[in-house]
């Protein structure tokens, strides 16, 4: 069963809100590894530190950071480069939208209004990122090391957001809420990202012609992306009530939170795919696969 590629989402989703662990989900990765089916992390984490977490969970595939505004893929993927994309030792980027600088600039023109409503992730210090986040000191480095989105701690109301978002969608950038950061991008974020990616895994790589796309999340800013998988996992957070995603079906919610909920999630999701393959059904497609 290798024609499976899952998106996951990692704070909350693939690793735990609270400890960053992704203990719980091992068993079910070690499996996937076993079956060949990539885990292609989807977050809204940079580059440098998905790169870390990428290696500690032993994932050597692509990777989608900063909410869908860039792709890293390995060469050894055999995918074919974009004219724009750029070679950085053993991957290729791919950049959606305009970069952080230029994101800030246009900012800039709404901060006499909000400024004291929110601050930049990257212009804390290391300290400051790690007591709102619980990291240690490198991955909160790691984390303001942003390319293409600019995250904002928000200060104000929920009121006050909506309104922000408003004024920063006229100047044709987009406001997505994670779960501790509100992130500003010029892309379409992280459902852009994995149909593009997606797109070209399944006509391109050997072996994964038409292949069926899971994506997991917990948040807000993974909406999106839930809607644009063949399937799709919300899973459980401990902080928050699940957000409402409009799809026909496919979707499933986990009963448990982060990465136990992941587990639980995927193997349900997959005993489905199997069961369906051995009793010769053909491939669901996009909406009308009913999972539930
Ligand atoms: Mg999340």
């Amino acid at each position: 069963m290798s024609r499976v590629v899952i998106y996951t989402d990692l704070d909350g989703t693939l690793l735990d809100h609270h400890t960053y662990s992704a203990e719980a989900a091992s068993a079910t990765l070690s499996k996937l590894r076993e079956l060949g089916i990539p885990v292609i992390p989807c977050t809204s984490k940079t580059v440098a530190e998905t790169r870390r977490i990428a290696a500690q969970l032993r994932l050597d595939g692509p990777m989608i950071v900063e909410n869908g505004a860039a792709v890293w893929i390995p060469k050894t993927w055999n995918l074919s480069c974009t004219e724009s994309s750029v070679s950085e030792g053993e991957m290729w980027c791919h950049g959606f939208g305009i970069p952080r600088s230029v994101i800030r600039r246009q900012l800039a023109i709404l901060s006499v209004e909000w400024g004291n409503r929110y601050q930049s992730l990257c212009d804390l210090s290391d300290k400051q990122v790690m007591s709102i986040t619980g990291l240690d000191a490198d991955s909160a480095r790691l984390a303001k090391e942003r390319h293409f989105c600019e995250t904002l701690v928000w200060l104000g109301t929920p009121a006050d957001r909506v309104a922000f978002a408003q004024q920063v969608r006229e100047l044709d950038m987009r406001c997505v809420q994670g779960a501790r950061f509100v992130h500003v991008l010029s892309s379409g974020g992280k459902a852009e990202a994995v149909s593009w990616l997606h797109r070209k895994i399944s006509t391109e790589r050997s072996g994964f012609e038409d292949a069926l796309s899971i994506s997991a999340g917990d948040a807000e800013n993974d909406i999106d992306m839930l809607q644009v998988t063949d399937l799709a996992l919300l899973v459980r957070s401990p902080v928050y009530e699940p957000p409402q995603i409009a799809r026909a079906g496919g979707l499933i919610i986990s009963d448990q939170f982060g990465p136990a909920g992941w587990s639980e999630g995927i193997e349900t999701l997959l005993d489905r795919v199997m069961e369906d393959r051995v009793s010769g059904r053909f491939l669901p497609k996009r909406n009308d696969y009913n999972a539930a």
